[in-house]
């Protein structure tokens, strides 16, 4: 069984080892509208039957190939949380990670378990989805019975006692959670939760379901409704845009740290690792100009 995929290279996690906990088919508590895996029938338990010997045997030997990584990221083929050995497998994971970062990918749905929020207490960061706050739409995007109100208390309680860094995923569609009054009431929740930032997406790859994407400038209008986070707008093709928008602001003047949003300071890293930019110190300020 193929427990381990990777390294892929992202804007979010940088280079990144994937541990996938259901390598054989999807086992998710959600159904949600937009997901690439398919649809599938809801489950609540991870059948795989793997061990954690088997899955650190394999990342050891992942690990002696691939150096230099930035994160071990746990996932699965839909929800990692239902993996049942999780807090000895992150624990293992931590002894061996050496200079990489232990991160999970998970949709939020068992955050309010003790038991869970004890494991990932373990872990240096932790994605944690949150599509809506209302629960009329939550159910219509993540077709879940997994009571909302629960699993925002779980975020919010798990946001008070980590340390690591946590990061908040809202995707949305066209038509079913892009509602400006709902955002509202998220930025309101957001007040409460401690994270290091909200990536705020959309779809860009085809789902069973007959959803769409919303536009570039519908993301920036409700990222500019959360004023109680950092936000994070991704996508791949509106990362372009931001990247081009970006170079042509770096062709009129060069910028300074303070003026650069969390988005470009991770386009702003790629341009500086491919020499396209390069960092020029003036009255001890680093600014940003074109290698030209
Ligand atoms: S939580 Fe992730 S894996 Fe599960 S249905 Fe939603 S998108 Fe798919």
């Amino acid at each position: 069984m193929k427990v381990i995929f990777g390294p892929i290279n992202s804007r979010r996690f940088k280079k990144s080892l994937g541990i996938d906990l259901s390598p054989n088919e999807k086992c998710c508590n959600f159904d949600c509208l937009y997901c690439e895996l398919g649809k599938a029938k809801i489950k609540h338990k991870n059948e795989a039957n793997l061990s954690v010997e088997y899955i650190i045997s394999e990342l050891k030997k992942a690990l002696d190939i691939h150096k230099d990584l930035d994160y071990i990221s746990i996932s699965a083929n839909g929800e990692p949380t239902l993996y049942p050995n999780l807090k000895e497998l992150i624990l293992e994971i931590n002894k061996i990670k050496k200079n990489a970062k232990s991160l999970i990918l998970s949709n939020a749905s068992t955050i309010f378990d003790e038991n869970i929020q004890k494991a990932l207490l373990e872990l240096d960061a932790v994605k944690l989805s949150l599509d809506s706050v209302n629960e009329k739409v939550f159910r219509k995007i993540d077709r879940s019975n997994i009571n909302l109100s629960k699993i925002i208390q779980g975020i919010i309680n798990f946001s008070n006692i980590y340390k690591g860094e946590l990061v908040l995923e809202c995707l949305v569609l066209e038509g079913i959670n892009d509602n400006k009054e709902d955002f509202i009431a998220l930025n309101e929740i957001l007040k409460n939760i401690k994270a290091s930032r909200l990536d705020l997406g959309t779809i860009d790859r085809p789902s069973d379901y007959d959803v769409k994407a919303v536009s570039f400038e519908k993301l920036q209008e409700l990222a500019s409704l959360l004023t109680n986070i950092n936000v994070n707008i991704i996508s791949r093709t509106i990362n372009e845009k931001i990247y081009d928008d970006l170079l042509k602001t770096l062709e009129l003047r060069p910028l300074s740290e303070d003026e650069i949003s969390i988005n470009d300071k991770e386009l702003l890293k790629e341009l500086l690792e491919k020499n396209i930019v390069k960092l020029a110190k003036i009255n001890d300020i680093n600014f940003y100009k074109l290698n030209k």
